[in-house]
């Protein structure tokens, strides 16, 4: 069988950082699907651009390696022009890896010796000035994400922080460069790669910087960023912005949230709903962990509520009382049963009726999509920056329809689960 081709291959280490990309490139006019996983069957339809998404942040390194070079076989195959790995706008990771490995064993598949890397997305707040990443006014580890349950983020120097994950010398083409001109960038880049550096983390501050940076990329094999850098790549290919890129089905069905996301942006979100008078069932996991039984309660309660008005399911908690979680169960096994919790809850509510859902949290987004059995997603318009909706089809059992919106922890508006199925119905 003939494979069809795509211009942009992209791999992405979590669900919501593969939509949030996905969402930039079909912005930028591209028709996108994030597939969940390396695809096991063909597109269901033809696309400029695929977004293979994982769920490889917080694994093993060598399974992040494994699980992305397979990907990036996919995107071989159908003749992907460029290849992106995309990670997380805070640069989510440890010292072991998984940013680092994972660029490193591309680059090598890839034969080649030179790439960007910066987690930039200015319309997310996320700007980088001479290496250091700030989301909105502060420094990364000013953000909250110190206190992130899987990769507290402490040091905000990206330069320091890739160093101890990779092979190559890591270097930086700063904000003088980048704000000048595409040419200046080129050189930049000739100047570092003269020196040994093979991975550039590159300045920028607003959207012009990154269309700058993606000009300068243009015949790079790899790139790899948060999901900014991808605003600039589209017009490479003779792609411009159109919003046919953006048309999903009519939506149906019953609405939920489900949240699993302890981030400081979701915590309000969450506050705010239920100011608003939202319906909202808190699951308490030491609880939960001492009588698992607990959970089908809150399953007939989060029905029951569907039936007139949505319901918000969530285990967002302060950074006090996750700590409290986390001693008790350990950090990656609360972290895991939460996540299958939730995802039971979501399963719950769609073979319920529930057609339009949205889920807060990178980890937990994965979760959920895997459990639901969805593997292609149609990546529709934008709720607000980094988060659009999406049309797929979940395979519990028989194939149910349905829209998602992954909402990664730190993005949104205040009043974002409202909001969410209002721009849908719209
Ligand atoms: P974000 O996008 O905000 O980082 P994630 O879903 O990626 O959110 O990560 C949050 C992690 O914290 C998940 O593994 C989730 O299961 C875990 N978690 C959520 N709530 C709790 C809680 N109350 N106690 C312990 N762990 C939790």
């Amino acid at each position: 069988m003939a494979v069809s081709s795509i211009l942009l291959g992209c791999i992405a280490d979590d669900f919501t950082g593969a939509t949030d990309l996905a969402n930039n490139l079909v912005r930028a006019g591209m028709r996108v699907v994030q597939t969940v996983g390396v695809p096991t069957a063909p597109l269901d339809a033809s696309v400029d651009a695929v977004v293979v998404s994982l769920k490889s942040r917080t694994i093993a390194p060598n399974q992040a390696v494994a699980q992305s070079r397979a990907a990036l076989d996919w995107l071989k195959q159908h003749q992907a022009k460029q290849i992106y790995f995309k990670y997380c706008s805070t640069f989510d990771s440890t010292e072991q890896g998984n940013i680092g490995p994972v660029i490193d064993a591309l680059m090598k598949d890839l034969n080649t010796d030179f790439t960007v890397a910066t987690p930039a997305f200015p319309d997310a707040g996320r700007t980088v000035y001479r290496g250091y990443l700030f989301v909105g006014d502060v420094l990364l580890n000013e953000s909250g994400m110190q206190d992130h349950p899987l990769t507290p983020m402490r040091d905000p120097n990206l330069v320091r922080v890739l160093k101890p994950q990779t092979q190559h010398a890591v270097g930086l083409v700063d904000y003088h460069a980048s704000t000048d001109s595409t040419s200046a960038i080129e050189q930049r880049f000739a100047a570092l790669r003269e020196d040994g550096v093979g991975i550039a983390i590159v300045d920028a501050l607003n959207n012009e910087d990154l269309i700058r940076l993606g000009h300068a990329c243009l015949d790079m094999p790899l790139v790899t960023g948060g999901s900014g850098v991808a605003i600039g790549l589209p017009v490479n290919f003779g792609v411009e912005p159109n919003v046919d890129a953006a048309v999903l089905p009519q939506a149906h069905g019953k609405q939920a949230i489900v949240s699993g996301s302890c981030s400081r942006a979701t915590q309000a979100q969450v506050a705010d709903f239920i100011e608003h008078g939202g319906h909202a069932i808190a699951i308490d996991p030491l609880s939960l962990s001492q009588d698992p039984a607990q959970l089908e309660h809150y399953i007939k309660q989060a029905v029951d509520t569907i039936a007139t008005e949505p319901v918000l399911v969530y285990s967002t908690s302060t950074p006090e009382q996750l700590a409290q979680v986390q001693t008790t169960l350990g950090v990656m096994a609360a972290g895991e049963l939460v996540e299958q919790w939730l995802a039971h809850v979501a399963c719950a509510l769609v073979q319920a009726g529930v057609g339009q859902l949205v889920v807060a949290g990178g980890e937990t987004s994965g979760a959920v999509v895997q459990a639901l059995r969805i593997e292609q997603l149609r990546i529709g318009a934008q709720i607000d920056p980094g988060v659009p909706w999406s049309h797929g089809v979940s395979k519990m059992d028989q194939p149910l329809p349905l829209h998602i919106s992954l909402k990664s922890g730190n993005f949104g508006a205040v009043d974002f689960f409202s909001r969410a199925f209002e721009v849908l119905n719209a």
